[in-house]
Parts: C-alpha cells; sequence; structure tokens
C-alpha cells in the first residue's frame, strides 16, 4: 500500500467487503457474495487483493453445511497501526492503536497554561515521535496521525482555529506534523472525534443517527449521520454547551448568559456545592463532591442529582433538534454516572414530547472510557480507510 493515499480503497465492491468482513467478524467468501449482491468471483478476487494488502486474512475453518467447510475471512487487526492524539487543554496524550482499537503503547506531556502556538506544536510532536520510536522498522505499517484538539477545527487544512481553554488562535497542526514524520495528519475536534471512537470501536454503527455528549471542564457533542461526522455549514454543529438554558444565569466562557455548560460541567458541581452546602470545603473538587456522595453524605447525593436533572434538560434540547437513536456520555462528569444517570433518565422521561421517543432513544455511558478520545483520533484515519 501506497503511504499518504486511500485511494486505493475507494472502489465500492471493495470497500463495501472490507466492511462486510470488519463488521462480521469472520464470514466465508460464499457469504459475502450472498450478503452483499457481488459475483463469487469478484469477491474471490478482492479478496486476494485485500490479503495482498495485508489488511484481511484467512481463519478457522467455519461450520459446514455439508462437503467442505468454508475458510473464513477475517480482518488482519494487527496489519497496520494508526496514531492518536488527544491534544487537550492540561496535557496532550498518545496512543498507538491497531485497526481494532487495541492500544499498543501510550505517551503524554503536560502543557502549561498561556502556550504558545510553537511550544504547542513542539509538545504536540514530541509525542508522536515518542510514539514511533519502536516502530522505526515498520513506518510502511502506520497509516498516519490523527489529532483531536479542543476548539474550532478547519478540518480541511487540519488547523486549530480557535480553543478558548488554551488561548490558541490559528495552529497549523496538519501542516506542521506531515512535514516532520511524512505521514498523513487528520485534525478533527474533540468530541467529534470521540463520537467516532464510540461509534467505530464499540459497534454502535448499527445507528443512523448517533451522539456523544462529552460532560468534562466543557461540554461538546459530536453527531454521525448515515456513517459520516456532521460538521455543519460553519462547522459548529454539536456545540451544545453554549445552548443557552437561562436567560439570567452565570456568564460562560464564551462571552454569553446561561449556557448549558455554566450548569454541568466539574467546576459548575463545585460552584453549585459551595453554594448549597454550609459547611463545603474552600478547596472542594469535583472528585471530592462524587467521594462524598459515595460515602452516603446526603447533601453532597443531591447536588449531583440536581445535575443529573440539568443534563437531562440539556439532553432533552438535544433530543428535540436532533432525534438521534441513541446518546453516548462522556467525560469526567459522567464518572459520577451512579448518581446523575437515575436523574438524567427520570428528567428525559418527564419532558420529551413522545411516548416513542421516551422508549427508543438510547441513553448510556461510554464504553472506552477515558480512551475515547485518542481512540477517536485514531478513527479518523481508519474512517478514511474504511469508507
Ligand atoms: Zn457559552
Amino acid at each position: 500500500m501506497q503511504r499518504g493515499t486511500f485511494k486505493w480503497m475507494k472502489s465500492v465492491n471493495k470497500t463495501m467487503i472490507l466492511n462486510k468482513i470488519r463488521l462480521s467478524g469472520s464470514i466465508s467468501r460464499a457469504d459475502i457474495a450472498k450478503e452483499t449482491g457481488i459475483t463469487p468471483p469478484t469477491v474471490s478476487s478482492i479478496v486476494k487483493e485485500l490479503m495482498d494488502e495485508n489488511l484481511v486474512k484467512e481463519s478457522h475453518l467455519g461450520q459446514s453445511t455439508g462437503g467442505r467447510k468454508p475458510t473464513l475471512l477475517q480482518l488482519k487487526e494487527d496489519g497496520y497501526y494508526v496514531i492518536g492524539v488527544d491534544a487537550g487543554s492540561k496535557t496532550i496524550k498518545g496512543v498507538v492503536s491497531d485497526l481494532v482499537g487495541n492500544i499498543y503503547s501510550r505517551t503524554e506531556v503536560e502543557v502549561y497554561s498561556n502556550i504558545t502556538k510553537e511550544e504547542f506544536l513542539k509538545s504536540l510532536s514530541m509525542v508522536v515521535e515518542q510514539l514511533l520510536t519502536g516502530y522505526k522498522q515498520h513506518m510502511d505499517k502506520i497509516l498516519g496521525i490523527g489529532v483531536a484538539m479542543h476548539g474550532v477545527i478547519d478540518v480541511e487544512t487540519g488547523t486549530s482555529l480557535h480553543s478558548v481553554n488554551s488561548g490558541l488562535i490559528n495552529v497549523p497542526i496538519k501542516q506542521t506534523i506531515e512535514k516532520i514524520f511524512d505521514l498523513p495528519v487528520m485534525v478533527e475536534n474533540n468530541s467529534r472525534a470521540m463520537t467516532l471512537g464510540e461509534y467505530w470501536f464499540t459497534n454502535d454503527n448499527a445507528y443512523n443517527c448517533f451522539t456523544v455528549i462529552n460532560i468534562g471542564r466543557g461540554v461538546g457533542s459530536g453527531l454521525i449521520v448515515d456513517n459520516k461526522l456532521v460538521h455543519g455549514a460553519q462547522g459548529v454543529t454539536g456545540e451544545i454547551g453554549h445552548v443557552s438554558i437561562s436567560l439570567d444565569g452565570e456568564r460562560c466562557s464564551c462571552g454569553n448568559i446561561g449556557c448549558f455548560e455554566t450548569f454541568v460541567t466539574g467546576d459548575a458541581i463545585v460552584r453549585r456545592a459551595k453554594r448549597c452546602i454550609a459547611n463545603a470545603s474552600e478547596n472542594l473538587t469535583a472528585e471530592e463532591v462524587y467521594r462524598l456522595a459515595k460515602r452516603g453524605k446526603r447533601e453532597y447525593i443531591q447536588i449531583l442529582e440536581e445535575t443529573g436533572k440539568l443534563i437531562g434538560i440539556g439532553i432533552v434540547n438535544f433530543i428535540h433538534t436532533v432525534n438521534p437513536d441513541k446518546i453516548v456520555l462522556s467525560g469526567g462528569v459522567m464518572k459520577s454516572k451512579e448518581f446523575l444517570l437515575p436523574s438524567i433518565q427520570k428528567t428525559i422521561h418527564e419532558r420529551v414530547l413522545t411516548d416513542k421517543l421516551r422508549l427508543e432513544t438510547i441513553i448510556e455511558v461510554s464504553k472506552l472510557g477515558d480512551d475515547i478520545t485518542v481512540l477517536g483520533a485514531a478513527a479518523l484515519l481508519l474512517n478514511e480507510l474504511f469508507y
């Protein structure tokens, strides 16, 4: 395979067969032909190509319905590797992953506040350099580098246009990292990358309209419709953290008043606890609120239940705007899920417009946990490879 281009993958039949094998786990040539409607000789010749390209392997023998047992085909998961980087405002984390999300190595560096554009790019390339150390002899197996960056991204040029948390503006991530490492680089907003990661690595791709809502230091979301991330005309689709839910609330980092995220982030939980609990510690953190709730402190449980209700209200707004099949909740705040989820679900139940929405909208907490962003960054490349 030629590095730096995925053009070889773009035959419709080849894409269909590769995804059939990936999603089936293992499947025979005959069943591929049956299920895709592609003729058996074409299936055989495309499968040969995929095996030559190190993407597919033959596996154990399948069940026979009489006659010779068919050979099954599987994705060759470690045929290629991808680098996924989560460029956060406090740390830059990176992993090397294979085609199915197994992580082989990881590294991270701290990011200091008021970091300059040059220092940020230097830290980012340091993470990639460290990850590539063990792969210098196998560079042809590295498909590329995916970067999940907070803030507004120009996906075409791979530029971070504006990140409120770091104060960085117009950072040419793709251009710089591609030049240093001579590998394809894709850059995406972190919430969108998370959405792709969850969709890609947890077999959630049965859903036509799928979303991840990330609630941590800020609030964002990503939306996948018909296998594609939705960006909107100006790349702002999914910025639910900045949907106003109060006319006279607190001022948000974006400058508006009463944004959803001023009610539900970790900092918002701490502010609410300090406001409502007379003897709350001056140095209280969101982690501490969760710890105290787990110890059965009623007033801290109530703070989290109240937060769950507010998250539920934000989700109801989202359901009524987008109407997704499935919503996955991720981010640090969701670590308190045992206190949040019941009141989130109760609020949704009470407020959505129809019984069908109530019964059929699936709400879950992320299965990928803390790795959702790095794996999402890796999935940026895989999505390009497989579709
Ligand atoms: Zn805002």
